[in-house]
C-alpha cells in the first residue's frame, strides 16, 4: 500500500509522494526555550519522530529541521523577570531539551537552527523587506511592521477562517492570539521598554522578529522554498502556521509545504493540563520524581494515533510498562530459541505484514501495535507447543529489528555496577590460577548481587537475573 497521510490543508487523506523522489524535506516547529518542555509538547515531538522513522523504514531519506525559538514574547518576558541576558536565560532550557530528546529516544534532527543566529535574523529581515516591496507588509504608526492579511487571498485556508467580516487594518502584535482576534500580524516588532536589551538593527529601526517569520526564514533558509512535510501540534495551526504560509508564499510565489500534519492535544487524567490543576508534568517530573523510564513515557505517548486526543494517565503508564515487559520477554524467548542459528523463512503469520501497512495508512499506530501483539501471541503459542524452528525464531528477530527501527522501544542495556565488575576481574584471575574454589565462591557472591556469570568461549558473560 502507498503511504497516505491526512493533510490539514485539504482536510483529506492523500497519497504521499515527495517533491523529489526518495527525499523528504521535513520541518517541525521546535520548543520555545523559556521553560522545560512538558509532555504535551513531547507528544508532538514523539509523533514527528515516529513519522520520520516510518518514512525511513519505507526507504525514504528524510532531511529534518527542528528550530529552537529562543527569542519571542515568552523568552523575553522570562529573561526580564530573571534579570539576566536572553542567551543566558535560554541556555539551560536548550540543554535540558536535548537531554529530554535522548531520554525519549527521539532521533536528532539534521538541523536545530536557533532563531537568534545572525544568519537567520538576516534572512528574516530580507524576507520582510521583500514583503514590504511587494505590498504585503507595512510599517504601522507604532513603528512595527505588519503583514497585511487581505493581501493574501487564501489567508485562513489552513485554520478554516473566513476573512469577509474582518475589517482591513485590524492588527495584533502578540505572537499568540485567538481566532477571534485575527488581524494583520507582526513581522518585525519595534523595540520598546519591555524588550530591555533584546534588539537587532533593521531598515525599520531597532526591534526584533515576530515568532512566525522566524520559522519561515529558518525553514526556507535550510530546506529551500518548498517543503514536503510541515508538522506541529494542533495549537500551532493558528496563528503560527497560517502566518508561515502567508509570509512564505508571498515571498516565494510557490506553495510552501505540500503536506501539513498536526497532532491532537494531550490531556492528563481527562482534564486539560494546567499548573493550577496539579496535573502539569514535564518529562523530568515523570522520570526523576516519579520513577518512570523515558522508554515507558515514549510508549505511552506513541501508542495513541496522532489524530486522536491522548488522555495521559498513570494507569496508561502502568499499561506501557506491562506492554514493554511482554515485548522484552518475547524477544528473550526468541533469542533463546534462535540460539545463533541463521535466519530462515518467516513463519506464516498474517499479522507480520500488519505493522508496516498500518503505519502506511496515516500512521495508524494502534493497528500497528495490535499487529505486533498478534504476532507475539501466535508465536508464543507455537513456542509453548515446541513448534517454532530456530531458523524461524531468527527470522522473527530480523522482523522485530525492522519494527524496532520505527518504534525504538528496545530495552535499555543495564549498566553493570562497579562492585560486580571488580568481582568479575577477581574471578578471571582465580580461574587463570586454576583456583576453582575461589572462582565458585566469587560466582556465588556475584549471584547474590543479582547477576549470573556464564563461562563462554569468548570469556565470562554477565546476565542480569530476573
Ligand atoms: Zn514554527
Amino acid at each position: 500500500m502507498a503511504l497516505r497521510f491526512f493533510n490539514t490543508l485539504t482536510r483529506q487523506i492523500e497519497d504521499f509522494a515527495p517533491l523529489e523522489a526518495g527525499r523528504v524535506r521535513m520541518y517541525t516547529c521546535g520548543p520555545t526555550v523559556y521553560n522545560f518542555a512538558h509532555i504535551g509538547n513531547f507528544r508532538a515531538y514523539v509523533f514527528e519522530d515516529l513519522l520520520q522513522r516510518h518514512l525511513e523504514f519505507r526507504g525514504l531519506r528524510v532531511e529534518r529541521v527542528m528550530n529552537l525559538t529562543d527569542v519571542d514574547d515568552k523568552t523575553i518576558r522570562g529573561c526580564r523577570a530573571a534579570g539576566i541576558p536572553l542567551a543566558e536565560f535560554t541556555l539551560p532550557f536548550k540543554k535540558a531539551f536535548f537531554e529530554d530528546l535522548d531520554s525519549l529516544r527521539i532521533k536528532r534532527a539534521d538541523h536545530f537552527p536557533e532563531a537568534t543566529a545572525a544568519d537567520h535574523i538576516a534572512r528574516m529581515i530580507s524576507m520582510i523587506s521583500t514583503l514590504m516591496e511587494k505590498g504585503h507588509a507595512y510599517r504601522a504608526d507604532d513603528g512595527s511592521v505588519y503583514f497585511r492579511i487581505h493581501s493574501f487571498p487564501s489567508y485562513g485556508r489552513l485554520a478554516h477562517i473566513v476573512l469577509d467580516e474582518l475589517k482591513p487594518g485590524a492588527r495584533v502584535s502578540s505572537d499568540e492570539y485567538e481566532k477571534e482576534n485575527v488581524g494583520d500580524f507582526a513581522l518585525w516588532k519595534a523595540h520598546d521598554e519591555g524588550d530591555g536589551d533584546v534588539w537587532w538593527e533593521s531598515p525599520w529601526g531597532r526591534g526584533r522578529p515576530g515568532w512566525h517569520i522566524e520559522c519561515s526564514a529558518m525553514a526556507t533558509g535550510i530546506l529551500g522554498p518548498q517543503l514536503d512535510i510541515h508538522c506541529g501540534g494542533e495549537d500551532n495551526i493558528f496563528p503560527h502556521h497560517e502566518a508561515e504560509i502567508a509570509q512564505t508564499e508571498s515571498v516565494t510565489g510557490l506553495p510552501f509545504a505540500k503536506l501539513w500534519m498536526h497532532c491532537k492535544h494531550l490531556q492528563v487524567e481527562g482534564t486539560k493540563m494546567a499548573k493550577s490543576a496539579g496535573n502539569f508534568f514535564t518529562l523530568r517530573d515523570l522520570v526523576e520524581d516519579k520513577g518512570w523510564s523515558g522508554r515507558e513515557v515514549r510508549y505511552a505517548l506513541i501508542s495513541v494515533k496522532y489524530r486522536e486526543p491522548l488522555n495521559f494517565t498513570f494507569e496508561g503508564l502502568g499499561g506501557a510498562r506491562s506492554a514493554l515487559l511482554r515485548i522484552d520477554q518475547w524477544t528473550a524467548r526468541l533469542i533463546e530459541t534462535a540460539a545463533g542459528s541463521p535466519a530462515g523463512d518467516l513463519p506464516e503469520i498474517t499479522a507480520l505484514e500488519g505493522f508496516g501497512t498500518a503505519l502506511d495508512d496515516d500512521l495508524n499506530i494502534s493497528a500497528g501495535l495490535a499487529a505486533v501483539f498478534d504476532v507475539i501471541r501466535e508465536t508464543n503459542r507455537r513456542l509453548d507447543a515446541g513448534n517454532l524452528a530456530s531458523a524461524e525464531a531468527a527470522a522473527l528477530l530480523l522482523w522485530l529489528a525492522g519494527v524496532q527501527s520505527v518504534l525504538h522501544l528496545e530495552p535499555e542495556p543495564e549498566a553493570v555496577p562497579g562492585v560486580v565488575t571488580e568481582l568479575l576481574a577477581r574471578r578471571v584471575a582465580a580461574r587463570n590460577a586454576k583456583d576453582w574454589k575461589a572462582s565458585d565462591a566469587l560466582r556465588d557472591e556475584i549471584a547474590s548481587l543479582g547477576w549470573t556469570v556464564k563461562d563462554t568461549k569468548e570469556g565470562q558473560k554477565l546476565i542480569r537475573k530476573n
